[in-house]
Protein backbone atom coordinates (compact mmCIF):
# COMPACT_ATOMS: atom_id res chain seq x y z
CA UNK A 1 0.00 0.00 0.00
CA UNK A 2 1.38 3.09 -0.75
CA UNK A 3 1.19 6.45 1.43
CA UNK A 4 1.51 9.92 0.43
CA UNK A 5 3.68 10.51 4.00
CA UNK A 6 1.33 10.68 6.55
CA UNK A 7 3.03 7.76 8.36
CA UNK A 8 3.63 9.81 11.08
CA UNK A 9 0.15 10.35 12.32
CA UNK A 10 -2.88 8.14 13.15
CA UNK A 11 -5.41 7.45 10.19
CA UNK A 12 -7.98 10.24 9.97
CA UNK A 13 -11.71 8.74 10.22
CA UNK A 14 -12.32 8.32 6.61
CA UNK A 15 -9.03 6.32 6.17
CA UNK A 16 -9.92 3.98 8.79
CA UNK A 17 -13.55 3.70 7.42
CA UNK A 18 -11.00 3.15 4.05
CA UNK A 19 -9.12 0.64 5.52
CA UNK A 20 -11.76 -1.36 7.60
CA UNK A 21 -13.44 -1.77 3.88
CA UNK A 22 -10.10 -3.11 2.28
CA UNK A 23 -9.31 -5.77 5.25
CA UNK A 24 -13.11 -7.28 4.79
CA UNK A 25 -12.61 -7.41 0.68
CA UNK A 26 -15.78 -4.92 0.63
CA UNK A 27 -16.10 -3.81 -3.42
CA UNK A 28 -13.05 -6.40 -4.04
CA UNK A 29 -10.77 -4.36 -2.49
CA UNK A 30 -11.45 -1.16 -4.44
CA UNK A 31 -10.98 1.88 -4.09
CA UNK A 32 -12.93 4.29 -5.96
CA UNK A 33 -13.54 8.26 -4.93
CA UNK A 34 -14.69 10.72 -7.41
CA UNK A 35 -14.89 14.78 -7.32
CA UNK A 36 -17.84 16.23 -8.13
CA UNK A 37 -18.27 19.93 -8.74
CA UNK A 38 -21.22 21.70 -10.28
CA UNK A 39 -20.15 23.91 -12.67
CA UNK A 40 -21.35 26.99 -12.01
CA UNK A 41 -18.31 28.64 -11.04
CA UNK A 42 -14.83 28.67 -10.38
CA UNK A 43 -13.68 26.29 -7.86
CA UNK A 44 -12.20 27.95 -4.22
CA UNK A 45 -10.04 26.97 -1.76
CA UNK A 46 -12.50 25.44 0.39
CA UNK A 47 -12.85 22.83 -3.63
CA UNK A 48 -8.84 22.37 -3.30
CA UNK A 49 -9.41 20.62 0.42
CA UNK A 50 -12.35 18.38 -1.38
CA UNK A 51 -9.71 17.80 -3.86
CA UNK A 52 -7.07 16.83 -1.97
CA UNK A 53 -8.81 14.78 -0.19
CA UNK A 54 -10.44 12.81 -2.85
CA UNK A 55 -7.56 12.80 -5.41
CA UNK A 56 -4.76 12.18 -2.70
CA UNK A 57 -6.76 8.83 -1.10
CA UNK A 58 -6.78 7.31 -4.22
CA UNK A 59 -3.36 7.98 -4.93
CA UNK A 60 -2.83 6.99 -1.22
CA UNK A 61 -4.81 3.51 -1.70
CA UNK A 62 -3.79 2.57 -4.98
CA UNK A 63 -7.40 3.39 -6.14
CA UNK A 64 -9.09 6.26 -8.33
CA UNK A 65 -10.64 9.25 -8.66
CA UNK A 66 -12.86 10.17 -11.42
CA UNK A 67 -13.96 13.90 -11.96
CA UNK A 68 -17.28 14.55 -12.51
CA UNK A 69 -19.46 17.73 -13.35
CA UNK A 70 -22.52 17.34 -11.39
CA UNK A 71 -24.41 19.10 -14.46
CA UNK A 72 -28.06 18.93 -13.35
CA UNK A 73 -29.09 22.10 -13.13
CA UNK A 74 -29.24 24.01 -16.68
CA UNK A 75 -29.54 27.37 -15.93
CA UNK A 76 -26.19 28.31 -13.84
CA UNK A 77 -23.76 25.88 -15.63
CA UNK A 78 -21.35 26.78 -18.07
CA UNK A 79 -18.79 25.35 -20.23
CA UNK A 80 -16.39 28.64 -19.13
CA UNK A 81 -16.50 27.20 -15.88
CA UNK A 82 -16.03 23.24 -16.54
CA UNK A 83 -12.61 24.47 -18.60
CA UNK A 84 -11.44 26.33 -15.65
CA UNK A 85 -12.44 23.54 -13.18
CA UNK A 86 -10.10 20.78 -15.22
CA UNK A 87 -7.30 23.94 -15.56
CA UNK A 88 -7.42 24.26 -11.44
CA UNK A 89 -7.37 20.33 -10.82
CA UNK A 90 -4.70 19.76 -13.17
CA UNK A 91 -2.74 23.05 -11.84
CA UNK A 92 -3.18 21.07 -8.01
CA UNK A 93 -1.25 17.86 -9.67
CA UNK A 94 -3.99 15.57 -9.55
CA UNK A 95 -5.48 13.35 -12.75
CA UNK A 96 -8.61 12.19 -12.79
CA UNK A 97 -9.27 8.54 -13.90
CA UNK A 98 -10.18 8.14 -17.80
CA UNK A 99 -12.30 10.93 -18.96
CA UNK A 100 -14.31 13.50 -17.40
CA UNK A 101 -17.57 12.53 -16.20
CA UNK A 102 -20.91 14.04 -16.78
CA UNK A 103 -23.81 13.60 -14.59
CA UNK A 104 -25.57 14.70 -17.52
CA UNK A 105 -24.48 11.53 -19.51
CA UNK A 106 -26.55 9.53 -16.94
CA UNK A 107 -29.83 11.74 -18.35
CA UNK A 108 -30.97 8.48 -20.06
CA UNK A 109 -30.44 5.78 -17.87
CA UNK A 110 -31.83 7.87 -14.63
CA UNK A 111 -35.31 8.68 -16.89
CA UNK A 112 -35.39 4.59 -17.09
CA UNK A 113 -34.59 4.20 -13.87
CA UNK A 114 -37.27 6.81 -12.73
CA UNK A 115 -39.99 4.51 -15.04
CA UNK A 116 -38.82 1.78 -12.96
CA UNK A 117 -39.69 3.10 -10.51
CA UNK A 118 -43.00 4.47 -11.40
CA UNK A 119 -43.90 0.91 -12.80
CA UNK A 120 -43.35 -0.62 -8.74
CA UNK A 121 -45.64 2.00 -7.57
CA UNK A 122 -42.60 4.16 -6.03
CA UNK A 123 -43.08 6.93 -7.60
CA UNK A 124 -45.77 9.46 -8.91
CA UNK A 125 -46.21 12.46 -10.82
CA UNK A 126 -48.17 15.34 -8.68
CA UNK A 127 -49.94 18.16 -10.09
CA UNK A 128 -49.37 20.68 -7.21
CA UNK A 129 -47.54 23.36 -6.99
CA UNK A 130 -44.01 23.98 -5.52
CA UNK A 131 -45.08 25.67 -2.53
CA UNK A 132 -48.66 23.29 -1.56
CA UNK A 133 -46.05 20.61 -1.62
CA UNK A 134 -43.86 22.32 0.57
CA UNK A 135 -46.91 23.55 2.71
CA UNK A 136 -48.45 19.84 2.59
CA UNK A 137 -44.56 18.67 3.75
CA UNK A 138 -44.81 20.14 7.06
CA UNK A 139 -42.81 19.93 10.27
CA UNK A 140 -40.04 17.07 11.18
CA UNK A 141 -42.24 17.03 14.86
CA UNK A 142 -45.42 16.54 13.17
CA UNK A 143 -46.43 13.80 10.19
CA UNK A 144 -46.94 15.73 6.92
CA UNK A 145 -49.97 15.94 4.51
CA UNK A 146 -50.51 13.08 1.95
CA UNK A 147 -51.00 14.49 -1.82
CA UNK A 148 -54.15 14.06 -3.38
CA UNK A 149 -52.10 12.68 -6.65
CA UNK A 150 -50.14 10.00 -4.32
CA UNK A 151 -52.33 7.18 -5.60
CA UNK A 152 -52.66 7.65 -9.30
CA UNK A 153 -52.78 4.70 -11.25
CA UNK A 154 -49.16 3.33 -12.45
CA UNK A 155 -50.41 3.98 -16.29
CA UNK A 156 -51.36 7.81 -15.29
CA UNK A 157 -48.02 8.01 -13.76
CA UNK A 158 -45.88 6.85 -17.16
CA UNK A 159 -48.01 8.76 -19.24
CA UNK A 160 -47.99 12.26 -17.35
CA UNK A 161 -43.58 11.81 -16.93
CA UNK A 162 -43.54 10.93 -20.68
CA UNK A 163 -45.69 13.75 -21.62
CA UNK A 164 -43.54 15.82 -19.11
CA UNK A 165 -40.20 14.50 -20.86
CA UNK A 166 -41.78 15.44 -24.20
CA UNK A 167 -42.96 19.22 -23.33
CA UNK A 168 -46.41 19.29 -23.06
CA UNK A 169 -46.19 21.28 -19.33
CA UNK A 170 -44.92 24.47 -18.60
CA UNK A 171 -42.03 24.92 -15.72
CA UNK A 172 -43.44 24.15 -12.67
CA UNK A 173 -46.98 22.62 -12.92
CA UNK A 174 -46.15 19.24 -12.10
CA UNK A 175 -43.31 16.96 -10.81
CA UNK A 176 -42.12 13.48 -10.12
CA UNK A 177 -41.72 12.21 -6.85
CA UNK A 178 -40.82 9.35 -4.99
CA UNK A 179 -43.39 7.26 -2.75
CA UNK A 180 -41.61 7.23 0.50
CA UNK A 181 -42.58 8.07 3.54
CA UNK A 182 -44.99 11.49 4.57
CA UNK A 183 -44.60 10.76 8.20
CA UNK A 184 -40.85 10.29 8.40
CA UNK A 185 -38.88 12.28 10.44
CA UNK A 186 -36.88 12.71 8.19
CA UNK A 187 -38.05 15.35 5.61
CA UNK A 188 -35.94 14.74 3.12
CA UNK A 189 -37.68 10.89 2.91
CA UNK A 190 -41.31 12.81 2.95
CA UNK A 191 -41.86 12.06 -0.98
CA UNK A 192 -38.69 13.47 -2.19
CA UNK A 193 -39.35 15.35 -5.97
CA UNK A 194 -36.85 13.55 -8.20
CA UNK A 195 -37.76 15.34 -11.80
CA UNK A 196 -38.75 18.90 -12.27
CA UNK A 197 -40.11 20.54 -15.66
CA UNK A 198 -37.95 22.93 -16.58
CA UNK A 199 -37.46 24.43 -20.50
CA UNK A 200 -33.93 25.64 -20.47
CA UNK A 201 -31.34 24.68 -22.97
CA UNK A 202 -28.34 22.90 -21.23
CA UNK A 203 -24.71 23.57 -22.06
CA UNK A 204 -24.16 19.70 -23.21
CA UNK A 205 -27.75 18.54 -23.89
CA UNK A 206 -29.15 21.65 -25.77
CA UNK A 207 -32.64 21.17 -25.90
CA UNK A 208 -32.51 17.61 -25.66
CA UNK A 209 -34.63 17.73 -22.07
CA UNK A 210 -36.89 19.87 -20.47
CA UNK A 211 -37.37 17.63 -17.10
CA UNK A 212 -34.02 17.63 -15.11
CA UNK A 213 -33.65 15.07 -12.19
CA UNK A 214 -32.94 16.65 -9.11
CA UNK A 215 -29.60 16.01 -7.15
CA UNK A 216 -30.45 13.82 -4.84
CA UNK A 217 -32.02 11.48 -7.91
CA UNK A 218 -28.95 12.14 -9.70
CA UNK A 219 -25.55 12.11 -7.04
CA UNK A 220 -26.18 8.71 -5.85
CA UNK A 221 -26.83 6.98 -9.06
CA UNK A 222 -23.79 8.38 -10.80
CA UNK A 223 -21.88 7.24 -8.06
CA UNK A 224 -23.23 3.59 -8.61
CA UNK A 225 -23.09 3.78 -12.67
CA UNK A 226 -18.98 5.03 -12.20
CA UNK A 227 -18.59 1.78 -9.56
CA UNK A 228 -17.38 4.87 -6.83
CA UNK A 229 -16.92 2.73 -3.37
CA UNK A 230 -17.01 5.81 -1.24
CA UNK A 231 -18.50 9.15 -1.39
CA UNK A 232 -17.01 12.09 0.21
CA UNK A 233 -19.32 15.09 0.69
CA UNK A 234 -19.76 18.01 3.28
CA UNK A 235 -21.67 17.78 6.78
CA UNK A 236 -24.88 19.05 4.91
CA UNK A 237 -25.34 15.93 3.15
CA UNK A 238 -25.67 13.54 6.16
CA UNK A 239 -29.70 14.29 6.49
CA UNK A 240 -29.60 13.40 2.66
CA UNK A 241 -27.99 10.01 3.34
CA UNK A 242 -30.91 8.09 4.18
CA UNK A 243 -32.33 8.42 0.91
CA UNK A 244 -28.91 8.49 -0.88
CA UNK A 245 -28.97 4.70 0.12
CA UNK A 246 -32.79 4.30 -0.53
CA UNK A 247 -32.80 5.12 -4.48
CA UNK A 248 -29.64 3.05 -4.67
CA UNK A 249 -31.85 0.11 -2.68
CA UNK A 250 -34.19 0.73 -5.74
CA UNK A 251 -32.02 0.38 -8.45
CA UNK A 252 -28.98 -1.37 -7.52
CA UNK A 253 -28.41 -5.44 -8.66
CA UNK A 254 -25.99 -7.27 -6.70
CA UNK A 255 -24.48 -6.00 -3.38
CA UNK A 256 -22.10 -3.45 -4.82
CA UNK A 257 -23.16 0.34 -3.27
CA UNK A 258 -20.85 3.32 -3.09
CA UNK A 259 -21.05 4.61 0.62
CA UNK A 260 -21.57 8.12 1.50
CA UNK A 261 -18.96 9.83 3.96
CA UNK A 262 -19.28 12.99 5.52
CA UNK A 263 -16.85 15.55 6.70
CA UNK A 264 -16.54 18.97 7.63
CA UNK A 265 -16.56 21.92 5.23
CA UNK A 266 -13.74 24.26 4.94
CA UNK A 267 -14.51 27.72 6.57
CA UNK A 268 -11.89 30.53 6.59
CA UNK A 269 -11.57 34.03 8.53
CA UNK A 270 -12.21 36.83 6.64
CA UNK A 271 -13.44 34.67 3.15
CA UNK A 272 -16.52 34.51 1.76
CA UNK A 273 -16.53 31.07 0.16
CA UNK A 274 -20.00 30.32 -1.38
CA UNK A 275 -20.15 30.13 -5.35
CA UNK A 276 -23.15 32.61 -5.12
CA UNK A 277 -21.70 35.01 -3.43
CA UNK A 278 -18.02 34.90 -5.01
CA UNK A 279 -20.33 35.65 -8.00
CA UNK A 280 -21.85 38.35 -6.81
CA UNK A 281 -17.96 39.93 -6.38
CA UNK A 282 -17.76 38.95 -9.88
CA UNK A 283 -21.51 40.78 -11.21
CA UNK A 284 -20.67 43.43 -8.97
CA UNK A 285 -17.15 44.96 -10.27
CA UNK A 286 -16.00 44.68 -6.81
CA UNK A 287 -12.81 42.23 -8.05
CA UNK A 288 -11.81 42.00 -11.64
CA UNK A 289 -12.84 38.88 -12.72
CA UNK A 290 -12.61 34.99 -11.07
CA UNK A 291 -9.18 35.27 -10.70
CA UNK A 292 -8.52 38.58 -9.20
CA UNK A 293 -5.81 38.17 -6.77
CA UNK A 294 -8.10 38.46 -3.63
CA UNK A 295 -10.22 35.99 -4.25
CA UNK A 296 -10.36 33.06 -2.47
CA UNK A 297 -10.76 30.78 -5.89
CA UNK A 298 -7.66 28.63 -7.16
CA UNK A 299 -7.14 30.57 -9.76
CA UNK A 300 -7.22 33.72 -7.77
CA UNK A 301 -4.84 32.26 -5.45
CA UNK A 302 -2.34 30.89 -8.29
CA UNK A 303 -2.10 34.70 -10.10
CA UNK A 304 -1.42 35.82 -6.47
CA UNK A 305 1.56 33.74 -6.53
CA UNK A 306 0.75 30.78 -4.61
CA UNK A 307 2.12 27.30 -5.57
CA UNK A 308 0.04 23.95 -5.79
CA UNK A 309 2.41 22.45 -2.92
CA UNK A 310 1.38 25.17 -0.40
CA UNK A 311 -2.28 24.49 -0.99
CA UNK A 312 -1.82 20.88 -0.71
CA UNK A 313 0.63 21.35 2.26
CA UNK A 314 -2.50 23.53 3.62
CA UNK A 315 -4.80 21.06 3.01
CA UNK A 316 -2.61 18.43 4.40
CA UNK A 317 -2.41 20.47 7.71
CA UNK A 318 -5.53 21.10 8.41
CA UNK A 319 -6.80 17.40 8.10
CA UNK A 320 -10.54 16.56 8.07
CA UNK A 321 -13.06 16.50 10.41
CA UNK A 322 -16.70 15.98 11.31
CA UNK A 323 -17.52 18.88 13.38
CA UNK A 324 -17.90 22.41 11.27
CA UNK A 325 -15.06 24.77 12.33
CA UNK A 326 -13.39 28.11 10.85
CA UNK A 327 -9.77 28.08 9.95
CA UNK A 328 -7.36 31.09 10.20
CA UNK A 329 -6.72 32.44 7.18
CA UNK A 330 -3.67 33.38 8.61
CA UNK A 331 -2.23 29.56 8.36
CA UNK A 332 -3.16 29.56 4.43
CA UNK A 333 -0.65 32.66 4.21
CA UNK A 334 1.84 30.42 6.33
CA UNK A 335 2.16 27.77 4.23
CA UNK A 336 2.63 30.05 1.14
CA UNK A 337 5.37 32.03 2.91
CA UNK A 338 6.66 28.66 3.55
CA UNK A 339 7.10 27.21 0.57
CA UNK A 340 8.38 30.18 -1.08
CA UNK A 341 11.01 30.76 1.64
CA UNK A 342 12.05 27.52 -0.01
CA UNK A 343 12.32 28.51 -4.00
CA UNK A 344 12.02 31.68 -4.22
CA UNK A 345 15.20 33.93 -5.46
CA UNK A 346 15.69 36.70 -3.01
CA UNK A 347 15.88 39.90 -5.27
CA UNK A 348 16.04 43.52 -4.84
CA UNK A 349 13.30 45.81 -5.31
CA UNK A 350 12.25 48.75 -4.19
CA UNK A 351 8.87 49.81 -3.90
CA UNK A 352 8.53 53.93 -3.03
CA UNK A 353 12.23 55.17 -4.12
CA UNK A 354 14.21 57.50 -3.02
CA UNK A 355 17.40 58.59 -4.54
CA UNK A 356 20.68 57.83 -2.57
CA UNK A 357 23.84 59.81 -3.99
CA UNK A 358 27.42 57.81 -2.64
CA UNK A 359 29.83 61.49 -3.15
CA UNK A 360 32.72 59.92 -2.75
CA UNK A 361 32.03 56.80 -5.14
CA UNK A 362 34.35 57.97 -8.46
CA UNK A 363 32.00 59.15 -11.05
CA UNK A 364 31.05 56.40 -13.51
CA UNK A 365 32.16 53.60 -11.99
CA UNK A 366 30.03 50.41 -12.22
CA UNK A 367 30.78 47.36 -9.31
CA UNK A 368 29.39 43.76 -9.72
CA UNK A 369 27.94 42.94 -6.58
CA UNK A 370 27.73 38.96 -6.10
CA UNK A 371 24.86 38.22 -4.27
CA UNK A 372 23.61 34.38 -3.68
CA UNK A 373 19.99 33.68 -4.87
CA UNK A 374 19.05 31.81 -2.53
CA UNK A 375 20.65 30.87 1.27
CA UNK A 376 17.84 28.25 1.58
CA UNK A 377 18.48 26.57 -1.35
CA UNK A 378 22.30 26.27 -2.26
CA UNK A 379 21.75 24.60 -5.88
CA UNK A 380 20.70 28.13 -6.50
CA UNK A 381 24.00 29.39 -7.03
CA UNK A 382 24.18 33.49 -7.23
CA UNK A 383 24.00 36.55 -9.82
CA UNK A 384 25.52 39.88 -10.38
CA UNK A 385 23.64 43.33 -9.11
CA UNK A 386 25.60 46.19 -10.13
CA UNK A 387 26.52 49.07 -8.14
CA UNK A 388 27.28 52.90 -8.34
CA UNK A 389 26.97 56.10 -6.93
CA UNK A 390 23.55 56.93 -7.39
CA UNK A 391 20.69 54.42 -6.08
CA UNK A 392 17.10 54.04 -5.14
CA UNK A 393 16.42 53.19 -1.78
CA UNK A 394 13.41 52.29 0.04
CA UNK A 395 11.86 55.99 1.04
CA UNK A 396 10.98 55.00 4.44
CA UNK A 397 14.19 53.54 5.37
CA UNK A 398 15.25 56.90 6.11
CA UNK A 399 14.16 59.39 8.43
CA UNK A 400 15.29 63.06 9.07
CA UNK A 401 14.82 62.40 13.04
CA UNK A 402 14.63 58.78 13.55
CA UNK A 403 13.90 57.49 17.02
CA UNK A 404 16.92 55.80 18.60
CA UNK A 405 15.43 52.11 18.21
CA UNK A 406 15.39 53.00 14.13
CA UNK A 407 18.38 51.11 12.53
CA UNK A 408 17.83 52.56 9.32
CA UNK A 409 19.22 55.89 7.40
CA UNK A 410 18.92 59.27 8.95
CA UNK A 411 21.20 62.47 9.52
CA UNK A 412 24.71 61.20 10.75
CA UNK A 413 23.84 57.37 10.91
CA UNK A 414 25.44 54.15 9.42
CA UNK A 415 23.83 51.44 7.41
CA UNK A 416 25.28 48.46 5.72
CA UNK A 417 23.99 48.27 1.69
CA UNK A 418 23.30 44.91 1.16
CA UNK A 419 25.87 42.87 -0.32
CA UNK A 420 27.63 46.06 -1.06
CA UNK A 421 29.27 48.92 1.55
CA UNK A 422 28.63 50.43 4.74
CA UNK A 423 27.29 53.98 4.03
CA UNK A 424 27.07 56.97 6.17
CA UNK A 425 24.45 59.50 5.72
CA UNK A 426 26.15 63.05 5.37
CA UNK A 427 23.06 65.42 4.39
CA UNK A 428 19.81 65.47 2.48
CA UNK A 429 17.52 67.82 0.10
CA UNK A 430 13.70 68.90 0.15
CA UNK A 431 11.26 69.91 -2.11
CA UNK A 432 8.90 72.26 -1.17
CA UNK A 433 6.47 70.07 0.37
CA UNK A 434 9.26 68.69 2.70
CA UNK A 435 9.10 65.78 0.90
CA UNK A 436 13.00 63.92 0.85
CA UNK A 437 14.32 63.84 -2.72
CA UNK A 438 17.87 63.19 -2.12
CA UNK A 439 19.96 61.68 0.40
CA UNK A 440 23.68 62.05 0.67
CA UNK A 441 25.94 59.74 1.77
CA UNK A 442 29.86 58.74 1.91
CA UNK A 443 30.91 55.05 1.69
CA UNK A 444 33.58 53.12 3.29
CA UNK A 445 35.73 51.60 0.41
CA UNK A 446 36.97 48.99 3.34
CA UNK A 447 33.82 47.43 3.71
CA UNK A 448 32.64 46.02 0.83
CA UNK A 449 31.30 42.75 1.24
CA UNK A 450 32.86 39.31 1.34
CA UNK A 451 35.86 41.96 1.58
CA UNK A 452 38.89 41.97 4.25
CA UNK A 453 36.54 44.80 5.86
CA UNK A 454 33.40 42.90 5.60
CA UNK A 455 33.21 42.14 9.44
CA UNK A 456 32.85 45.56 10.99
CA UNK A 457 29.27 45.45 11.77
CA UNK A 458 26.37 48.36 11.75
CA UNK A 459 22.83 47.42 12.87
CA UNK A 460 20.48 47.83 10.13
CA UNK A 461 21.11 46.94 6.17
CA UNK A 462 18.85 48.16 3.28
CA UNK A 463 17.82 47.07 0.27
CA UNK A 464 18.63 49.39 -3.24
CA UNK A 465 19.34 49.40 -7.01
CA UNK A 466 21.47 51.63 -9.05
CA UNK A 467 19.48 54.03 -10.36
CA UNK A 468 20.88 53.82 -13.76
CA UNK A 469 20.22 50.15 -14.26
CA UNK A 470 16.99 49.72 -12.55
CA UNK A 471 13.82 49.04 -14.35
CA UNK A 472 10.17 50.19 -13.36
CA UNK A 473 7.90 48.18 -12.55
CA UNK A 474 4.13 48.03 -10.93
CA UNK A 475 3.56 46.25 -8.26
CA UNK A 476 0.16 45.65 -6.44
CA UNK A 477 -0.11 44.70 -2.93
CA UNK A 478 -3.01 43.28 -1.92
CA UNK A 479 -4.51 43.07 1.83
CA UNK A 480 -7.45 41.17 2.81
CA UNK A 481 -10.91 42.02 0.86
CA UNK A 482 -13.08 41.42 4.40
CA UNK A 483 -12.25 43.24 7.51
CA UNK A 484 -14.60 41.42 9.30
CA UNK A 485 -13.62 37.84 10.38
CA UNK A 486 -16.81 36.16 9.05
CA UNK A 487 -18.29 38.50 6.68
CA UNK A 488 -21.42 36.23 5.67
CA UNK A 489 -22.01 35.55 9.24
CA UNK A 490 -24.29 38.49 9.93
CA UNK A 491 -27.74 38.14 10.14
CA UNK A 492 -28.98 41.55 9.15
CA UNK A 493 -25.95 42.89 7.48
CA UNK A 494 -24.71 42.25 3.58
CA UNK A 495 -21.59 40.74 3.47
CA UNK A 496 -20.59 43.39 0.63
CA UNK A 497 -20.64 46.35 4.06
CA UNK A 498 -17.60 44.41 5.36
CA UNK A 499 -15.21 45.05 2.38
CA UNK A 500 -12.14 46.27 3.05
CA UNK A 501 -11.39 49.74 1.04
CA UNK A 502 -7.75 49.57 0.84
CA UNK A 503 -7.60 45.80 -0.52
CA UNK A 504 -5.75 46.93 -3.31
CA UNK A 505 -2.65 49.37 -3.83
CA UNK A 506 -1.27 50.09 -6.37
CA UNK A 507 2.39 51.37 -7.14
CA UNK A 508 3.20 52.63 -10.11
CA UNK A 509 6.99 53.28 -9.50
CA UNK A 510 8.48 50.87 -8.57
CA UNK A 511 12.67 50.07 -9.01
CA UNK A 512 13.55 46.28 -9.86
CA UNK A 513 17.07 45.29 -10.15
CA UNK A 514 18.34 44.21 -13.58
CA UNK A 515 17.69 40.61 -13.37
CA UNK A 516 14.53 40.79 -13.41
CA UNK A 517 13.50 42.20 -17.41
CA UNK A 518 12.68 39.16 -18.87
CA UNK A 519 10.56 37.62 -16.27
CA UNK A 520 7.52 35.86 -17.42
CA UNK A 521 4.03 35.95 -15.42
CA UNK A 522 3.71 33.27 -13.02
CA UNK A 523 7.53 34.06 -11.88
CA UNK A 524 7.82 34.41 -8.18
CA UNK A 525 10.47 36.20 -6.41
CA UNK A 526 11.27 37.48 -2.66
CA UNK A 527 11.72 41.01 -2.80
CA UNK A 528 14.01 40.91 0.31
CA UNK A 529 12.94 42.60 3.43
CA UNK A 530 9.44 43.37 1.71
CA UNK A 531 7.89 39.94 0.92
CA UNK A 532 6.83 37.50 -1.99
CA UNK A 533 5.91 37.99 -5.38
CA UNK A 534 4.66 36.76 -8.62
CA UNK A 535 4.58 38.09 -12.00
CA UNK A 536 1.49 39.07 -13.08
CA UNK A 537 -0.19 37.68 -16.05
CA UNK A 538 -1.18 41.32 -17.45
CA UNK A 539 3.01 42.11 -17.18
CA UNK A 540 4.40 42.34 -20.65
CA UNK A 541 8.22 43.44 -21.81
CA UNK A 542 6.70 47.41 -22.12
CA UNK A 543 5.27 47.02 -18.48
CA UNK A 544 6.19 44.94 -15.95
CA UNK A 545 3.85 44.06 -13.01
CA UNK A 546 4.10 42.66 -10.18
CA UNK A 547 1.79 40.77 -7.25
CA UNK A 548 2.51 40.88 -3.19
CA UNK A 549 1.57 37.46 -2.91
CA UNK A 550 2.15 37.76 1.18
CA UNK A 551 4.72 40.02 3.33
CA UNK A 552 7.73 38.79 4.83
CA UNK A 553 5.88 38.06 8.14
CA UNK A 554 2.17 37.96 9.19
CA UNK A 555 1.86 41.88 9.41
CA UNK A 556 -2.12 41.17 10.17
CA UNK A 557 -1.45 39.39 13.43
CA UNK A 558 -0.88 42.47 14.49
CA UNK A 559 -3.90 43.86 13.61
CA UNK A 560 -6.44 41.40 14.89
P1 LIG B 1 -20.43 26.43 -2.84
O1 LIG B 1 -21.07 26.28 -1.48
O2 LIG B 1 -19.17 27.19 -2.83
O3 LIG B 1 -21.37 26.85 -3.91
P2 LIG B 1 -20.85 23.72 -3.55
O4 LIG B 1 -20.82 22.73 -2.46
O5 LIG B 1 -22.17 24.08 -4.06
O6 LIG B 1 -19.97 24.97 -3.15
P3 LIG B 1 -19.94 21.95 -5.58
O7 LIG B 1 -19.48 22.31 -6.93
O8 LIG B 1 -21.20 21.21 -5.42
O9 LIG B 1 -19.98 23.30 -4.76
O10 LIG B 1 -18.80 21.23 -4.77
C1 LIG B 1 -18.00 20.20 -5.29
C2 LIG B 1 -17.41 19.42 -4.16
O11 LIG B 1 -16.62 20.28 -3.33
C3 LIG B 1 -18.48 18.84 -3.27
O12 LIG B 1 -18.15 17.50 -2.97
C4 LIG B 1 -18.48 19.71 -2.05
O13 LIG B 1 -18.84 19.00 -0.94
C5 LIG B 1 -17.01 20.16 -1.99
N1 LIG B 1 -16.88 21.46 -1.32
C6 LIG B 1 -17.51 22.61 -1.63
N2 LIG B 1 -17.20 23.59 -0.76
C7 LIG B 1 -16.34 23.03 0.13
C8 LIG B 1 -15.65 23.51 1.30
N3 LIG B 1 -15.78 24.77 1.70
N4 LIG B 1 -14.85 22.65 1.97
C9 LIG B 1 -14.71 21.39 1.55
N5 LIG B 1 -15.33 20.87 0.48
C10 LIG B 1 -16.14 21.67 -0.22
MG1 LIG C 1 -23.16 21.77 -4.31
Amino acid sequence: MESTGNNNRSLNFIEAIIEEDLMNKKNDGRVHLRFPPEPNGYLHIGHAKSICLNFGLAEQYNGLCNLRFDDTNPEKEDTEYVESIKEDIQWLGFQWHDKPYYASDYFDQLYEWAVKLIKEGKAYVDDQSQEEISRQRGVPTRPGEESPFRNRPVEENLDLFERMKAGEFPDGSRVLRAKIDMSSPNMHMRDPIMYRILHAEHHRTGNKWCIYPMYDFAHGQSDYIEGITHSLCTLEFEIHRPLYDWFLDQIAEGDYRPRQIEFARLNLSYTVMSKRKLLELVETGVVSGWDDPRMPTISGLRRRGYTPESIRNFADRIGIAKRDNVIDVGLLEFSVREHLNLIAPRVFGVLNPVKLIITNYPEGKMEEMEVINNPEDPESGSRKVPFTGELFIERDDFMEDPPRKFFRLGPGREVRLKGAYIIKCEDYKKDENGAITEIYCTYDPDTKSGGSGAQRKVKGTLHWVSAQHAIDAEVRLYDRLFMDEDPAGHKDKDFKEFLNPDSLKVLTNCKLEPSLKDSKPGDKFQFQRLGYFAVDKESTEQKLVFNRTVPLRDSWAKKR
